[in-house]
C-alpha cells in the first residue's frame, strides 16, 4: 500500500496515530504548527491504564516514569485528616500498568521521538489553513503557503482544531466553562521527597492538590472560577499572578505548606477548559478528525490523552480491515462516540465535586467520600480495561 496519508497535528494522538498507520503499510507524514523546539506549553496529565496500553507498543513505558508523580490518591479535609485513599497498585495486576501523571511536554518529546526512529516525517512551522479534495486526492494548504496531497487527511489538532472548522463552518463555537485548571511546579524544602500519592485536599474555602515528583519537585493542580474568558494575552502575562493571589487567600487558614507551596512556584500554568459541541458528523469526504479535535474534554478525569489514544487503535484497524476510508470513517465515529461521551460526561460529575465548599457539602462528602471512591473503583473499569475488540495483532 503506498497511499500517502496526511496527519494534522503532532501533539499526543499525531505521532501514535502516524505509527499506527506507518505499521499497516500507508506512507504518513504529519504536519505541526509549532515549531520544533515549542513543547514548553502545557503542564501535567494523567494517562491512565487504557492510553498506557496503547503507548507501550511504541514507547519503553520506563522512559515516561523518568519523570512523573503516580496516580494514587489520599484525600484529606480542611482539619488535614485523612478521609479516603484511592490506591492504583491494583491496576498493575488488573491491566498490566498503573496511571502515572507526566508532564505533558515530555509526552509529545516521546511520542514524536518514537515517530521519527520509525522513519515518519514530522514537519514543523505547518499551521493547516485550508483544503480541498476531488474524486482521487486531497490537499492541504498551510500558512506558509506550500501544499500537500495525500489519499486521506487524518485531524490530530486538538481541541480548537481548525480543520473541525473547515469541516463543519456553522458548527458552533466552543463554550467556555468559567473554570481554567491551573498547575504548577514548586521547589519546596519540606516536600523535597518524592511521595506515593497525590494529596487531594478540600481546604477551607477550596480544593488544593499536590504531589512530589520522583525528581523531588512539587507538582500542583486545582480548578480556578473566572467569569470572563481570559485573552491570550492575559493567559500569557497577567493570569498566574491573579491565581496566585486568589489561591494565597482562600487557603490562608489551610495546611501552611499550601501557600509555601503557592508561593515557591517558579512556574503557574492556566489551562481554560472549555465545552466542545457535539458533532453530528466526524468525518466528511477524504477527512476525519480525531483526538480532542473530535471530541475534547475537560481533564478533570484525565481522559484527553488517553481517549486520543485508544482514536489511533481504532482508526488504524478500520482502516485496515475496510481498505476503503469511507466505511472506516463511519464506523470509527459508530464505534466511539457513545464511548467517549460517556467519558466526558463522566469528567463533568467529578469536575463538580470540586467545586466551592460549603460548610454542609462538607460534612456530607466528608463522611461519604470513602464510600463513593470504592464505588468508583468498580466503575472505572470499563475506562480503565478498555481493548478495542477488532484487535487482532501479532
Ligand atoms: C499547548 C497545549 C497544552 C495543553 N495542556 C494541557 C494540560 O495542562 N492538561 C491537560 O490535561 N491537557 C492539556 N492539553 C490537552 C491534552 O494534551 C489533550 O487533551 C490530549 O493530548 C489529546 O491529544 P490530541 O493529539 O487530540 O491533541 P493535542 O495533544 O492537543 O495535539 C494537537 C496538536 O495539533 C497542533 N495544531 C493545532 N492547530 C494546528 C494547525 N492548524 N495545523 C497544524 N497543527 C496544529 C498543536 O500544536 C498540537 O501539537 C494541552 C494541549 C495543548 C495543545
Amino acid at each position: 500500500m503506498d497511499k500517502k496519508v496526511l496527519v494534522i497535528g503532532a501533539g499526543v494522538a499525531g505521532p501514535i496515530l502516524a505509527l499506527q498507520l506507518k505499521k499497516i503499510g500507508f506512507d504518513v507524514e504529519i504536519f505541526e504548527a509549532r515549531s520544533e523546539g515549542n513543547t514548553k506549553e502545557g503542564a501535567f496529565l494523567g494517562l491512565t491504564p487504557n492510553g498506557l496500553n496503547v503507548l507501550k507498543e511504541f514507547i519503553d513505558l520506563k522512559l515516561l516514569t523518568k519523570d512523573y508523580t503516580p496516580g494514587s490518591m489520599k484525600f484529606f479535609n480542611s482539619k488535614g485528616k485523612q478521609i479516603a485513599k484511592l490506591d492504583t497498585a491494583y491496576q498493575k495486576q488488573q491491566y498490566g500498568v498503573e496511571t502515572i501523571q507526566i508532564k505533558r511536554a515530555n509526552l509529545t518529546k516521546y511520542v514524536r521521538l518514537a515517530a521519527k526512529a520509525a522513519g515518519i516525517k514530522i514537519w514543523y512551522d505547518k499551521k493547516f489553513i485550508s483544503y480541498h479534495e476531488d474524486n482521487k486526492q486531497i490537499t492541504a494548504n498551510f500558512a506558509d503557503g506550500t501544499m500537500v496531497t495525500g489519499y486521506i487527511m487524518l485531524a490530530c489538532d486538538g481541541m480548537f482544531s481548525e480543520v473541525r472548522k473547515q469541516l463543519f463552518p456553522n458548527t458552533s463555537a466552543l463554550k467556555y466553562t468559567k473554570v481554567i485548571s491551573t498547575g504548577g511546579y514548586a521547589n519546596v524544602a519540606e516536600l523535597s521527597e518524592p511521595l506515593d500519592s497525590i494529596r487531594m485536599n478540600f481546604g477551607e474555602r477550596g480544593f488544593f492538590a499536590y504531589s512530589v515528583s520522583d525528581k523531588g519537585e512539587v507538582w500542583w493542580f486545582n480548578n480556578y472560577f473566572r467569569e470572563q474568558e481570559p485573552k491570550p494575552k492575559e493567559i500569557e502575562k497577567t493570569l498566574n499572578t491573579e491565581i496566585q493571589a486568589y489561591l494565597a487567600d482562600i487557603h490562608q487558614h489551610d495546611d501552611p505548606l499550601f501557600s509555601k507551596i503557592i508561593k515557591n512556584s517558579h512556574q503557574i500554568l492556566a489551562y481554560p477548559i472549555y465545552d466542545v459541541p457535539k458533532l453530528l458528523h466526524w468525518y466528511k469526504g477524504r477527512v476525519c478528525l480525531i483526538g480532542d479535535a473530535a471530541h475534547g474534554i475537560s481533564p478533570h478525569i484525565g481522559q484527553g490523552a488517553s481517549l486520543a489514544l485508544e482514536d489511533t487503535v481504532v482508526i488504524a484497524e478500520l482502516l485496515k480491515l475496510h481498505k476503503d476510508y469511507r466505511p472506516a470513517f463511519q464506523f470509527f465515529q459508530r464505534e466511539r462516540q457513545s464511548r467517549v461521551e460517556r467519558v466526558i460526561k463522566s469528567a463533568r460529575k467529578v469536575g463538580n465535586t470540586k467545586t466551592k465548599t460549603n460548610p454542609v457539602t462538607a460534612w456530607f462528602r466528608d463522611r461519604l467520600i470513602g464510600l463513593f471512591i470504592k464505588k468508583q473503583i468498580k466503575q472505572l473499569d470499563w475506562i480503565y480495561g478498555w481493548i478495542f475488540p477488532l484487535k487482532n495483532r501479532n
